[in-house]
């Protein structure tokens, strides 16, 4: 309960997220797009409408124009019985004019919304001999007018204006404004609820994977998260639960690890106990028994020292510290660790046989090779038979890698336990093991050296009887250090 309140606490508030702020972003951006489409609407279709208002009335101006110029002057009369044969009853006003600005003619069926004083104007302008058109959209309504000079022979014989008010047009683009601003609407409210939906499920995806990491951080390694779909957030849980199933092996072999280890302390600490409670309760011990009660106490403190050693070469490994390394000859660190066990093989007498090939440079630190070679030859004199062989072979192989082989004669791992040979405290024969001072990290720390090498082992049976160990080293014909130097 503790973790889920502590889960809930970490949750960002609707105002703070970034998927709000995103969302609000996206609901403002289609705001001022849908605004802008509509404005732009508006204007585009107004202006559609103007323009065909201007060539209509154009058309009809010049059928008038046409009649007008074939009088042979502008008079009251014949101006107006032209506009009776015409028939010009769809217009709201008609206006003609002489070139002093004296009505010759003038019809005022309707109300045309353009004032008197604009008209008079225009007519002024087409007595100078341009054409004005001119229209606006007001009260829901066109009013346009066009204004052209009337030509004589050759010379200005005065002017006319027709002015038209077009409501039908009016409601037809007020019908689109309203139609267009209710879609907007639609499409505004639509997208507030979508991007709302959104959030809210965004939100609540994101607030798992934050209370899952929560649960993980309190300990809680098993906890995994549902994945569902297809996208950055499914990618996000998957990778999350791969990382938390990593940990949870970390963590288990950690436990583990401690478990084994302290097993591993104990055991040989509490023989100590046992055999020097026994030495000081046994009043009549001999001196003979006494000294190898103390043997045995000797032994198993060498062992609790080597277990010791071992594990803080383990903790070392772990710690990924890297130790210095150089171009290293593997035959001389081979040669060293042969010598070192000597004796050993002696104790047995176990035959170490050298196959050395030239030339088979690693890049290594002494101490990391050691690991290697002890080991290895150490536990091939180990589960040896008395008097049994071990060949150790060096040589370059056909890939570029140094490979460095061991071979017994020994008593062998059964098929069953190689997998598990190099893991942590495993041991195939624990009471052969424990006999000949084993502690199960001999293979785990050479794995582990291996790996930091960049190098690999594989460990198979001989069908003669015995193991074969196999170690093939990346080759390093020069050194890398002084070639970086230079
Ligand atoms: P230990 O300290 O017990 O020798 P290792 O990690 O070196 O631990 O080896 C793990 C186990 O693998 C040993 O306990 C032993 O049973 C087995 N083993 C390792 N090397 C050999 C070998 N050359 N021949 C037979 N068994 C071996």
């Amino acid at each position: 309960m503790a973790t889920i309140s502590k889960a809930s606490q970490n949750k960002t508030g609707f105002f703070n997220s970034i998927v709000t702020r995103l969302s609000a972003l996206f609901i403002a951006i289609i705001a001022v797009l849908l605004l802008l489409i509509n404005t732009y609407f508006l204007t585009a279709s107004r202006n559609m409408m103007f323009t065909s208002k201007q060539t209509s009335l154009e058309t009809q101006a010049s059928v008038i124009s046409t009649s007008l110029s074939a009088l042979d002057h502008l008079s009251k009369e014949n101006v107006s019985q032209v506009f009776d044969i015409l028939e010009v009853r769809d217009f709201a006003r008609v206006i003609v004019v002489d070139p002093s600005g004296e009505k010759l003619y003038s019809s005022q069926m309707d109300d045309d919304n353009i004032p008197d004083a604009q008209i008079e104007e225009h007519l002024q302008r087409a007595l100078d001999g341009r054409d004005v058109f001119y229209s606006r959209f007001y009260d829901d309504a066109f009013s346009s007018s066009i204004s052209v000079p009337v030509m004589i022979g050759g010379t200005t014989a005065g002017a006319f204006c027709m002015s038209e008010l077009d409501k039908e047009q009016g409601s037809v683009l007020i019908g689109l404004q309203d139609r267009a601003r209710n879609l907007s609407i639609i499409i505004a409210a639509l997208t507030v609820i979508a991007t709302l939906i959104v959030i809210r499920i965004t939100m609540q995806r994101i607030n798992k994977i934050m209370d899952a990491i929560v649960m993980v951080r309190e300990g809680e390694y098993e906890y995994r998260i549902r994945v569902t779909g297809n996208d950055e957030l499914t990618r996000l849980s998957s990778e999350f639960n791969d990382l938390t199933s990593r940990l949870q092996e970390t963590e288990q072999r950690r436990q583990q690890f401690v478990a084994d280890a302290s097993h591993e302390l104990k055991t040989p600490l509490a023989s100590i106990r046992l055999l020097s409670d026994s030495i000081l309760q046994n009043d009549t011990m001999t001196p003979e028994m006494a000294r190898e009660f103390i043997t045995d106490i000797g032994n198993e403190a060498s062992r609790l020292a080597r277990t010791t050693e071992k594990l803080i070469s383990l903790t070392r490994l772990d710690n990924d510290i890297t130790p210095d390394r150089s171009r290293m000859d593997l035959a001389e660190n081979v040669r060293s660790t042969i010598r070192v066990l000597q004796p050993l093989a002696d104790e047995r007498g176990v035959t170490i046989s050298e196959h050395f090939g030239t030339d088979c440079f690693v890049y290594a630190s002494d101490d990391e090779l050691r690991h290697i070679t002890l080991n290895l030859i150490e536990n091939a004199i180990k589960y040896n038979w008395d008097g049994g062989d071990i060949d150790v072979t060096l040589n370059n192989t056909d890939d570029g890698m140094v490979r460095f082989t061991v071979e017994d004669t020994g008593v062998g791992i059964p098929e069953d336990d190689l997998p598990h040979i190099f893991d942590r405290f495993y041991r195939v024969d624990k009471a052969r093991s424990r006999e000949a001072g084993g502690s199960g990290l001999g293979l785990a720390i050479v794995r582990s050296t291996v790996d930091e090498l960049g190098a690999s082992i594989s460990a198979e049976r001989r069908a003669e009887g015995g193991m074969r160990f196999t170690v093939d080293f990346p080759c390093c014909p020069s050194d890398p250090d002084s070639e970086a130097d230079n």
